[in-house]
């Protein structure tokens, strides 16, 4: 019986020491994997994957962009990307020669999502523009200025059932008129969570020839407006006709906006000042190459 336990306990100790070293062995091959990055990596996939399911299911299907599939990627070069200015989506529209007709819009938008071109929020356009990062290869920022009733009605079914993100400048003096949004129209394009909303001011004024108080209302009035109808904190301001002045800048800021646009022709990039943007006006009449020789692709 006692020689019985003896064995027992040099066996017990045998398997001890025994699981020790499989231990540190074992411990030091995992070391040796880096095994801790593989864990964290498989955790970070695992929670990337939950996400997406999880977009997926509370999004549905037509906004693939929403997917937090994108990884924003570091450039060494400062990014300068187009922000494509729009008014009126509409065939023929009397003494007004900023239309751009639903068809040919709808070329335009279909060039850009075959060529693989992701369009970008006003958060996701600041992002680019501070971090120098960006989400995928190409990128552009849809705008829409003016508020007219047929960006509502045309633009915003055609970029969402192409699954593109579209920014709406909004005269807020003006909602309600003959052929501009009303606040429901609003609160629409708000709901839709590839639609954004923001400023281009009360009155549509000259912020170039405003007096700073002047021009401090319509900023402050027409942002105030947009943040109640929404529930935002509305952060781009489109000057109207894209005019401004040195104290215009300084002033949005001031009102709580983080991004300014105007009409200057070009690629838009931080080097200009997050609040002197240039964009890239869309005309009538364009043919696919011209348009996208036009967004520099
Ligand atoms: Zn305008």
């Amino acid at each position: 019986m006692k020689k019985v336990l003896q064995i027992s306990i040099v066996v017990i100790l045998v398997a001890l020491v025994g699981m020790i070293f499989f231990k540190m062995v074992s411990g030091k091959s995992a070391r040796l994997e880096n095994r801790p990055i593989k864990v964290t990596k498989s955790v970070a996939d695992k929670v990337v994957g939950e996400s997406s399911e999880k977009a997926k299911s509370s999004t549905s299907s037509e906004q693939e962009q929403a997917k937090p599939e994108h990884k924003w990627v570091k450039s060494d070069t400062p990014i300068e990307f187009p922000i494509l200015m729009y008014h009126h989506i509409a065939d023929v529209v009397d003494g007004n020669t900023l239309f751009v007709p639903a068809d040919e819009f709808k070329m335009e938008m279909t060039a850009l999502k075959n060529a693989g071109y992701y369009t970008l929020s006003p958060e996701e356009a600041y992002r680019v523009l501070t971090t120098n990062e960006k989400p995928a290869e190409k990128i552009v920022w849809v705008t829409f200025d003016d508020g007219y009733k047929n960006a509502h009605d045309t633009a915003m079914p055609i970029l969402t059932a192409l699954g593109m993100k579209g920014s709406f400048f909004i005269i807020t003096g003006n909602l309600g008129n003959e052929d501009t949004m009303t606040d429901v129209m609003l609160s629409d394009l708000k709901a839709n969570p590839l639609m954004s909303v923001g400023s281009h001011t009360v009155s549509h004024p000259d912020l170039e020839y405003s007096s700073n108080e002047a021009a401090n209302a319509e900023l402050v009035d027409s942002k105030k407006y947009l943040d109640n109808l929404l529930h935002q904190d509305t952060s781009v301001i489109c000057y109207p006709a894209g005019r401004y002045n040195t104290e215009t800048a300084g002033l949005a800021e001031a009102a709580g906006y983080k991004l300014g646009l105007t009409t200057n022709p070009g690629l838009a990039s931080s080097a200009n000042g997050l609040f002197a943007l240039n964009r890239v006006r869309v005309s009538y009449g364009q043919t696919e190459a011209s348009f996208m020789a036009s967004v520099g692709n």
